[in-house]
């Protein structure tokens, strides 16, 4: 059993990967400010609130507990707004990340598992995109993120730090319990905004672009469920411990769908119409991103087991329906 520091814990893939650490038998910390994160995604009472622009907050959660681990989750993670506030990605994201690392250093904490994303790789010259495809992301977000990596890497060299970056594609659905699930504000991703579409939360769900090369005309992403991503966390944990790290995972499933085949799927597992209008494209938005999840398979023995379309959307409509007391 491992005591492991969880920043970002009351975020929604943090906040599923604190239960499943639970579930293996771990002992997860929540570290939250609880500026982007909700008290009702909690699942344990180990908690610290602390700030990760104050040095001192982090010192004092690495030792009030015996934390062998960190997961890094909390961060700054619309890429919308971070085109049009870069200086918020770069200051909080890269400054955050450097305080945690050095308050590990200092308390002898050096194992640490980062939440990276597909973003890293900006607009893929090969789909599906393996770990080896070069990263040019195309975003103050994408930036951030591998600037983290590269950081990662850096202590890595100088001061014996363990790390695994892991690049999530497309989180989604919910804990298949319905304890917890996706909570953000604003809520931005596609499929709880086709449920507040379907709800009369919001009068339609606009479709961002339906002229892309694809053969529907609208983007195609890899969904990868957020109880497979905990489970990667997991085993990323068990990987660290056992021999160390210095990887790279992309977490994904290789298969894709369009927006409106989740459209035709969430019409199908609620049995309701979704309203939609058309608009145009969202900056930023490759045409289609899969993964290549390979290394995760062979060196974390990863295999998605809940990350099927259906499932995706069932377990995340009974979730929003709970939420919103539907
Ligand atoms: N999307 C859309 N309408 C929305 C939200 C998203 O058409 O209201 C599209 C978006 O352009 C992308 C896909 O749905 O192709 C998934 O978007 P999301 O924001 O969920 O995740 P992202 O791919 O940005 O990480």
């Amino acid at each position: 059993m491992a005591v492991v520091l969880v920043t970002g814990g009351a975020g929604y893939i943090g906040s599923h990967t604190c239960l499943a650490l639970q579930e293996a038998g771990h002992r997860p910390v929540v570290f939250d400010n609880f500026s982007t994160g909700f008290r009702k995604l909690l699942v344990t009472e180990d908690l610290v609130e602390g700030d990760l622009g104050r040095p001192e907050d982090i010192r004092k959660a690495l030792s009030s507990f015996p934390v062998e681990a960190v997961v890094h989750f909390a961060s700054h993670c619309y890429v919308g707004e971070s085109y049009q506030n870069p200086y918020k990605y770069y200051h909080d994201n890269l400054l955050h990340a450097l305080n945690l690392l050095e308050a590990m250093k200092k308390e002898g904490v050096n194992k640490i598992i980062f939440s990276s994303t597909c973003a890293t790789y900006g607009i893929p010259r090969e789909v599906p995109i393996p770990e080896e495809h070069p990263t040019d992301p195309i975003n103050a977000y994408g930036h951030s993120k591998r600037c983290i990596e590269w950081m990662l890497e850096d202590y890595r060299r100088a001061h014996a730090f363990e790390f695994i970056a892991l690049r999530y594609f497309n989180a989604s659905g919910a804990d298949p319990r319905t304890r917890i699930g996706e909570c953000h504000d604003p809520e931005t991703h596609l499929i709880p905004r086709i449920f507040m579409a379907i709800a009369g939360m919001i009068p339609a769900l606009e479709i961002f672009g339906e002229d892309y090369p694809t053969p529907d005309g609208t983007c195609i992403r890899d969904y990868i469920h957020v109880a497979d991503l905990a489970a990667a966390h997991v085993a990323a944990l068990r990987r660290l411990l056992a021999q160390g790290g210095g990887d790279f995972f992309n977490l994904g499933t290789g298969e894709g769908f369009s927006v409106r085949q989740l459209l035709e799927e969430a019409e199908r597992v609620t049995g309701r119409k979704v309203p939609v209008r058309f608009g145009p494209r969202r900056l930023g938005d490759p045409p289609a991103l899969l993964a290549k999840s390979h290394a995760a398979l062979r060196d974390l023995a990863w295999v998605p087991q809940h990350s099927s379309l259906p499932v995706i959307l069932e377990t995340a409509w009974r979730w929003f329906q709970k939420d919103n007391r539907l």
